[in-house]
């Protein structure tokens, strides 16, 4: 297993009042898997998806990623996670403004020690690989969102990491750049690359393997059709 949440609960606190996000979730992800967490808008996705990614931590339970427990370690042990193990696709990109496409995606390489000319050789061919040799130049406001959000998967996947996690990853696209993100998706997954996907659609979500659902905080397995 390389994703395990046992019994997670998120409670955030606003002055007085604490209003609690996600109860109890269990959930587990195979290596090699496509799953999409489906649930619509304030159900707790992003919770989730940030706390499956080192982003945040549970205020209870426990998340064993790749065979380590992460659940008590601090900020800096979980930002080496983050750079090892996981890739992180949003809906709203996430791109740096002033940066080209390759600088973009090279970034995580300059955090993992690598030197520029590999950097720049490794985002090179990662910008082929989603078909966008002829954008390495370019910054994001000289893009379309399709191809923002294919810099931002070739970013994502720079580090060869374990899991792929994209929340929302469609949200911003129209029906065609959308189907050209499900089908990059596809192809790493047929790779080996294990994808975690959050959506509220479920046409995008039906293009993964597996499908939970999740409604108020409260994830139930399989959706049936
Ligand atoms: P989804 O991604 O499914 O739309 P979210 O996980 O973003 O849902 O949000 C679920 C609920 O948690 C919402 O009511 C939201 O207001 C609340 N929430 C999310 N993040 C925070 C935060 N950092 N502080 C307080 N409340 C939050
Ligand atoms: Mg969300």
């Amino acid at each position: 297993m390389i994703v395990e949440c046992i019994d997670i609960c998120k409670s955030f606190v606003h002055g007085t009042r604490t209003d609690q996000i996600l109860f109890d979730v269990n959930f587990s992800l195979d290596a090699g898997e496509y799953c999409a967490i489906l649930g619509p808008s304030g159900s707790g996705k992003s919770t989730l998806m940030n706390i499956i990614g080192c982003l945040d931590k549970p205020t209870s339970g426990t998340l064993i990623l790749d065979g380590e427990d992460v659940s008590t370690r601090n900020e800096n042990q979980l930002a080496d996670i983050r750079l090892q193990k996981i890739g992180f696709v949003f809906q709203n990109y996430q791109l740096l403004a002033y940066q080209s496409a390759l600088e973009n995606v090279a970034l995580p390489l300059t955090y993992a020690g690598i030197g520029r000319k590999q950097r720049e050789e490794m985002a090179a061919e990662a910008l082929r690989k989603v078909g966008l040799e002829h954008r390495m130049k370019n910054r994001p406001s000289e893009m379309s969102g399709g191809e923002k959000q294919r810099t931002a998967i070739a970013r994502a996947m720079i580090n060869h990491p374990k899991i792929l996690l994209a929340d929302e990853p469609t949200g911003a696209l129209d029906s065609r750049s959308g189907n050209q993100v499900m089908e990059l998706f596809e192809a790493l997954n047929e790779e080996g690359v294990t994808v975690l996907m959050i959506t509220h659609d479920l046409n995008i979500a039906k293009r993964a393997k597996r499908r939970v659902r999740i409604y108020d905080g409260i994830l139930s397995q399989e959706v049936e059709e």
